[in-house]
């Protein structure tokens, strides 16, 4: 039978089925390609035994193993939709997404099982399976026990595949739909602009609850018969020992600026690596440069969301722009349009991100009028992103919509700000929000991870004063340790705000 995602890892198996897919993992086990075939063919076994029929919600909250892979492929296989949920929610997010998803089976860690099934009960999920890290628990013994020769139930391109929340800062978590296609076509495209063969070894150390770890990373493996140095979580001495073994690594630039601060890190350790690539959070044009500098690697820097899978690669041959996020890839179009009329708008004007193609998902679960909000008419997606497109077609973002300033009715871009603040001598990184302010609105306010010989806060000012027009300037320099960062390595503003929000009350500024 034909089943589209699946089709594309069958049709990229490698000659020798004994080609290795994970290696390093937790267990320390070793996987090759027929385990893939057996392993997923035994869990979608285990799943139509237990009742899952085409289109039901398989959600799934595990530690990272070679295993959830199997039991994604093996959901997939089965027609059923994959749903991973990040490890760190607690049992009223979970129950959340339980009532939401209604799906037909709930897989947790063997030592939550107590916690979450109650919670699952609630939400009316019949069935509860666990999972461990190292593969162990009641789904696994199912599937070990089903048969493991499994004939995959028909799915078409337009067929659910996955359901991913987002992470939702603001307002409620949404399910993002991503279709067999949306997931397939973008694995041929990232294979096809980032060069990928059986040949590549990628170290893949990201979690598997997220677009970045289980689809770029994972289905651009899959689908060219690669293999994996599949690490339970990043760390920075194990990836270095690891990267001599390995072709490509793809990371969050908190990967990136945290091998920096390993002194193993030089050109030889990374000589035999082809390519470095950061996504999902903006990577500082410093990391890139200093990156450079120690590994003679310029770093690709990609752009994507869990609705969109990747919508833009700085090339592979070609100019990789510090700063930029790269010209659309093949088959996806970006343009960037007014926020309050809609219009396009040219080269350098900054805007609203929008993006069509093969990629982008089929809208939220369960929520036709936020949808309906979020497409054009012509079919483009409002991402929500800032961003202009440059004249070499390269795009650049500046920030989310919502981290948008208004002061005083005008409009200031933090990414702006903070690059400014960035280029001070002894600044390690800053982030620019806007706090309720009595006079402005919103007042700009300067949180700053400040190292050895960093100006004061009047120095900075005053320094910015000279570099800005001056309501961009920022009211306030606040100095923290570090900045608040989700999994991804995104830098949580909403956090920033909340713990700042009476900073400018009256009497305070
Ligand atoms: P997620 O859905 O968790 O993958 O988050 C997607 C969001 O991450 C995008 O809408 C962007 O705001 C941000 N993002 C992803 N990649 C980049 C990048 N290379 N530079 C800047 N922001 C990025």
């Amino acid at each position: 039978m034909s089943n589209h995602l699946f089709d594309l890892v069958r049709a990229n198996l490698p000659a020798d089925p004994a080609a290795k897919l994970f290696l390093e993992t937790a267990d320390g086990a070793r996987y090759t390609y027929a385990d893939l075939i057996v392993r997923s063919g035994a869990y979608a076994a285990a799943l139509v035994a237990a009742g899952v029929t085409p289109g039901d919600r398989v959600a799934v909250q595990v530690e990272k193993s070679p295993e959830v892979l199997f039991l994604y492929l093996g959901a997939v296989r089965a027609g059923a939709v994959f749903l991973p949920l990040n490890t760190a929610y607690t049992a009223p997010e979970v129950a959340y997404f339980l009532g939401d998803a209604e799906p037909a089976v709930f897989v947790c860690d063997p030592g939550r099982r107590a916690l979450l099934e109650p919670v699952a009960e609630g939400a009316g999920v019949a069935l509860v399976h666990t999972l461990d890290a190292e593969g162990r628990g009641t789904l696994a013994e199912a599937a070990t026990a089903a048969a493991q020769a499994f004939a995959d139930v028909a799915r078409g391109p337009e067929d659910l595949a996955a359901i991913l929340y987002t992470s939702g800062t603001t307002g409620r978590s949404k399910g993002a739909m991503l279709s067999h296609e949306n997931l397939a076509s973008n694995a041929r495209t990232l294979v096809e602009s980032w060069r990928f063969t059986a040949d590549d070894v990628l170290i893949h150390a990201l979690p598997v609850f997220h677009t970045h770890g289980l689809f770029v990373a994972t289905n651009t493996v899959l689908a060219t018969g690669a293999t994996m140095l599949f690490l339970p979580r990043f760390e920075p001495a194990r990836v270095l020992a690891l990267m001599p073994r390995a072709t490509a690594m793809m990371g969050v630039p908190t990967f990136y600026t945290r091998l920096l601060r390993e002194p193993g890190l030089t050109r030889e350790v990374a000589a035999g690596i082809r390519l470095f690539v950061s996504g999902s959070a903006p990577l500082l044009a410093e990391t890139h440069r200093d990156w450079e500098a120690r590994t003679g690697h310029a770093i690709l820097e990609r752009y994507g969301m869990t609705e969109t899978n990747m919508n833009t690669s700085n090339p592979y041959a070609g100019a990789r722009v510090a700063g930029t996020v790269g010209p659309a890839l093949p088959g996806v179009s970006v343009r960037v349009v007014d926020p309050e009329t809609g219009a396009a708008l040219g080269t350098d004007a900054v805007g609203m991100v929008e993006v069509k193609g093969p990629n982008v998902f089929q809208g939220y679960w369960r929520m036709p009028e936020k949808t309906a909000a979020e497409f054009k008419a012509d079919g483009f997606f409002i991402t929500g992103d800032l961003g202009k497109i440059d004249a070499q077609g390269y795009v650049h973002i500046v920030g989310r919509g919502k981290d948008l300033i208004i002061t005083g009715g005008y409009n200031v871009y933090p990414k702006e700000v903070e690059n400014e603040i960035d280029a001070l001598p002894g600044v390690v990184e800053s982030a620019v929000i806007g706090i309720a302010h009595p006079d402005f609105g919103e007042g700009v306010t300067a949180v700053v991870v400040g190292g050895a010989g960093v100006p004061d806060e009047a120095t900075i000012l005053r320094t910015l004063e000279a570099r800005l027009a001056r309501y961009k300037c920022p009211k306030r320099v606040l100095f923290v340790e570090e900045l608040p960062r989700n999994a991804m390595g995104k830098v949580q503003k909403n956090l920033l705000r909340d713990t700042h929000a009476g900073l400018y009350a009256a009497g305070r500024a």
